[in-house]
This record gives structure tokens, C-alpha cells and sequence, in this order.
């Protein structure tokens, strides 16, 4: 029987008549779960449930918070098999992938419950005599956290964690497209004993509940991943109540390939960006801009080396690309790819959706390499998130650099090359949050600020030791002795 997933509010599993199924994008078929469709009433009781468990938990002391986290992990760590398996099933990544991103999740967890023992404040020597003066961190409230599909875990992991250990009680809205990962952490809060209405998860339209969230009078802060489009449009309504936002949104992510790079190992490192976890990272590589000495035969290799990427159910061993996530973003893919074909002529390999067999159950599409894309084509200039790559060809670095540069976006970007030198211009030129060298421009760990520039992001970063900047406040204390 497919199980029922209830929203969480003031530490209570609460049931609907209205549920939306979750289904898996291997094979539609498949209902992974149903998940009770949350009203705005809803999004408006967790957010008084969650101003209500505001004093309790924002005066318990860090390292007891902090314990509620690792018990948290431990839950998690405990129940991993399970969890990455439901994450393949409603995502569609590989097992591989999905373990590895359950892994993360864990470890985003220890890390920030390591934080509430720490915690870092300021004091500083005083002009005036027998004057202390030291700022002390605070919780900024009730914050709102709606989090995205791709990385079903990590991102609600990586928005909870920090802004509970800080202090704050949450509302969590996941997106429709794959609930299950983030219901599963907050089953595992509530398992280790967070007390009630200190986390709050209320699935279900991200229109009406965006908006509800928006209107909820005791929220402080939203934190927000997705999509551009929605991304402005929360920070518009959010500016009206003055919240304090985060938006972590798309990118158009470059990888430069100089001719003195290690051939092979940039091959590699292109491939797996733009193609793993079917191109639906918001880091992943979308535009590969090569040198012109290597040019013809970097081609070459980054579509024999697509070719042979196999395609089909993440749960099944050997495979490297599972299916993209549901009916809209195939359909957003194959209208790129169609796209492509008119202004820049056909793939060097793919361009099509799979349906041998029992691929056609689900939303399989080919790994598409396109040569040749000027800058001027759509497919170099907007965010697909899928697994088409869009090889450019740069006359030398400056050239390559100015290619890279000359997008709004400016999430991640990355470099291959042997040459020290270009790598320090790189790194100091290159205009997005998160670079690379010698590596796919896609896997990042938690230990170090994440984020954007440009379009892609506003407000301070998250992960790391940053992510208590966006949620904490500072109060600044003068004491005369
Ligand atoms: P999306 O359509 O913008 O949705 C993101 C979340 O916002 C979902 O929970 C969605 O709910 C919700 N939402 C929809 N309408 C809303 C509204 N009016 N108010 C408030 N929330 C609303 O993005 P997506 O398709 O899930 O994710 C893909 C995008 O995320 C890509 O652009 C990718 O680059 C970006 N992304 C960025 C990062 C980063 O760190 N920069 C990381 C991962 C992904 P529903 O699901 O119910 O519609």
C-alpha cells in the first residue's frame, strides 16, 4: 500500500482529505509515497507554533541544541540504506549519488551541532578605561526555509541545521517534485526530540503556500533555493515586510579547457559536470569553453566519452544518468535541445528522449553534447538543467575568460589547466561564488561558504561557518566595571 505522508506542525503529524502523489521519475508508474497537500492556514499555524517555541529554544544553551542535531545524524546514519533508496526513487539520481548526498546531509548535521559549543561572538579591547565591550550572536526568529528538488537532503539539511543551531524555530516547505528526503530529516528532529513547534514542514503548492509563507506575520527571514523566476519574486514580496531573504538560484556555469591542461582528466571532469545527476545540479557545467589548440579533438573525446554513459533507473548497478525529474523539466530539456538544433545545428551525440523499453515508463533523455555555440545562441545564454553541454571555442585565454564572464549568472565556474600563473588570473577573475581547478565545477562539501554572485544569489552565504551570518544577529554590549 502506498503510505501517507502527513505535515509536521507544533510537533503533531497533521492529516488533510487533499494529498498529491510522488512519483517516481524512472517509472511513472510508481508512487513513491502521497503527501498531504498543506493549506495557507497551515503555512499560518506553523508559523505561530513556530513564534511560540521561540523563547524556550533560543535560551536553551548551544551545546543542547547541539545534541539534538547529532541525535538527528545518528537517526539519519542509522536509517541510510532506506533513505538514499527513497531519494533515487522520488529524484531519480543514481543510489551511488543519492548515498552520497544522504552522507552529506549527515555530516552537514555534526557539523553545525559541533557549531552550538562554539558558536563565535566578538570582544574587543574597549578606547575608554574599565569599559568590556563584546557582541554577543542571537537568533533572528521564525525563519521560512524553501528548498528545491535537486538536492532533496543536503538543502534542507544545509538550510535546517545552521538555522537551528542558531537558535531559530522553522517553517520547511520542500518542493512538490520530491518531498520525501526533507520529511525524513524532520521525522528524524522529531525522533531525537526537538521539542514541538520548533520545526514545522508543510508540503504542498509552492504558490499558495509561498504566498502564505510570505504573509505569515511572525516570520523574520525566508531562506531560498530554485529557480530564478521565483527566487525575484519572493525577494520582491519579502522586501514589502523587509524579511531578511537569501536567494540561491540558477547559473550558466562555465569550464575553461586551456590547451595545457591534462587532457584526459578534463574530459573527465567536463563529462561528469555537465552530464551527472542528469545535468540537474545548479553547479553543474553547461557551457565547456575550450582553447583553440585542443579544440577538434576535445570534441571528439567529450562525445565518445558521452556515448558511452549508460542511461536508464538509478537503482540499478552500472548505470550513470537516471531520468530528469518529471514531465516539465523533460519537456523544458527537449525544447532546449530543439532550440539548439535551429541556431546551432544538430548534436554532436544525442538530442533525444529514451523509450526502449521500459525507459519509456519513464523521463529519459540522451546526454546531448552541441559544438560550435556562440554566444549569441540561446543554449550558451539560459539555464537548461539537463545533461546538454555547449562546447565554445576561445582563441586563447583572455578570450576564454571574457566568454566565461560575459553572463548574468555567476554561480560556479572552473578551470583546467597545468599553468600557474592562469589559474591565479583565473582565481581572481572569474566572476562567480564557487570555483574550481582541475576539478568538475559540480561537488561541493559544507565546510566552506556556498553561494553565488550576480543573478545567481543575494544575501550572505550559506554552509560553513558563513551560514550563521545570515542566521544570527549580533548584540552589541558595553559594560562599565
Ligand atoms: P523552483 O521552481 O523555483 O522551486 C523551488 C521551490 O520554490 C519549490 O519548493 C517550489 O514549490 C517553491 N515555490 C514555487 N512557487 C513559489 C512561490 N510563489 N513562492 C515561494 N515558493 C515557491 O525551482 P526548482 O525547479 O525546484 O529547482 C531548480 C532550480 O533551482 C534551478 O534554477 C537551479 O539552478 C536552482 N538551484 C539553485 C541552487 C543554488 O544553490 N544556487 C541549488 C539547487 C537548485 P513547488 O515545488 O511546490 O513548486
Amino acid at each position: 500500500m502506498t503510505p501517507t505522508f502527513a505535515n509536521y506542525i507544533n510537533g503533531e503529524w497533521v492529516e488533510r482529505p487533499e494529498t498529491f502523489d510522488n512519483r517516481n521519475p524512472a517509472n511513472t508508474e510508481e508512487v513513491v509515497g502521497r503527501f498531504v497537500k498543506g493549506t495557507a492556514q497551515d503555512i499560518a499555524d506553523a508559523a505561530s507554533a513556530a513564534s511560540a517555541a521561540l523563547p524556550a529554544w533560543s535560551t536553551m544553551s548551544g551545546p543542547a541544541r547541539g545534541n539534538i542535531l547529532y541525535k538527528t545524524a545518528d537517526i539519519l546514519d542509522r536509517k541510510f540504506e532506506q533513505v538514499a533508496a527513497e531519494m533515487t526513487r522520488e529524484e531519480g539520481k543514481t543510489l551511488p549519488e543519492a548515498k552520497g548526498e544522504v552522507r552529506r546531509s549527515i555530516n552537514i548535521f555534526r557539523y553545525f551541532a559541533g557549531e552550538g559549543s562554539r558558536m563565535p561572538g566578538m570582544l574587543v579591547p574597549s578606547e575608554r578605561d574599565r569599559v568590556h565591550m563584546f557582541a554577543l550572536r542571537k537568533p533572528i526568529g521564525v525563519v521560512g526555509l524553501v528548498t528545491p528538488w535537486n538536492f532533496p537532503s543536503a538543502i534542507p539539511a544545509w538550510k535546517l541545521a545552521p538555522a537551528l543551531i542558531c537558535g531559530n524555530t522553522v517553517v520547511v516547505k520542500p518542493a512538490s517534485a520530491a518531498p520525501l528526503s526533507a520529511w525524513r530529516i524532520v521525522e528524524a528532529l522529531h525522533e531525537a526530540g526537538a521539542p514541538k513547534g520548533v520545526v514545522n514542514f508543510v508540503a504542498g503548492s509552492g504558490g499558495t503556500l509561498g504566498q502564505a509563507l510570505v504573509d505569515a506575520k511572525p516570520l523574520k527571514a525566508i531562506s531560498f533555493t530554485g529557480s530564478c523566476e521565483i527566487g525575484n519574486w519572493l525577494h520582491n514580496e519579502a522586501s514589502k515586510r523587509r524579511l531578511r531573504i537569501q536567494l540561491e538560484m540558477g547559473g550558466k556555469n562555465p569550464t575553461i579547457v586551456l590547451a595545457d591542461a591534462d587532457f584526459n582528466s578534463a574530459v573527465e571532469n567536463v563529462v561528469n559536470a555537465a552530464m551527472f545527476s542528469t545535468g540537474q545540479k545548479c553547479t553543474a557545467t553547461s557551457r565547456a569553453i575550450v582553447e583553440n589548440g585542443i579544440y577538434d579533438r576535445f570534441v571528439a573525446a567529450v562525445v565518445e566519452r558521452t556515448k558511452k554513459l549508460k542511461v536508464g533507473d538509478g537503482m540499478q548497478a552500472g548505470i550513470d544518468i537516471g531520468p530528469c525529474v518529471d514531465q516539465d523539466q523533460i519537456e523544458t530539456v527537449l525544447k532546449y535541445v530543439e532550440i539548439g538544433r535551429k541556431e546551432v545545428g544538430e548534436p554532436k551525440c544525442g538530442g533525444r528522449r529514451l523509450t526502449e523499453g521500459s525507459l519509456g515508463k519513464g523521463y529519459f533523455v540522451e546526454p546531448t553534447v552541441f559544438a560550435d555555440v556562440q554566444e549569441s545562441h540561446t543554449i550558451a545564454q539560459e539555464e537548461i538543467f539537463g545533461p546538454v553541454l555547449a562546447i565554445m571555442r576561445a582563441k586563447d585565454f583572455e578570450d576564454a575568460m571574457r566568454i566565461a564572464n560575459n553572463i548574468p549568472f555567476g554561480l560556479s565556474s572552473s578551470i583546467q589547466t597545468t599553468n600557474l600563473s592562469r589559474t591565479f588570473e583565473y582565481i581572481y577573475r572569474a566572476e562567480a561564488g564557487l570555483l574550481t581547478v582541475n576539478l568538475p565545477s559540480a561537488g561541493v562539501e559544507y565546510q566552506l561558504p556556498f553561494g553565488g554572485t550576480k543573478e545567481s544569489s543575494f544575501g550572505p552565504k550559506e554552509q560553513g561557518a558563513a551560514a550563521l551570518e545570515f542566521y544570527s544577529d549580533y548584540k552589541t554590549i558595553y559594560l562599565k566595571y
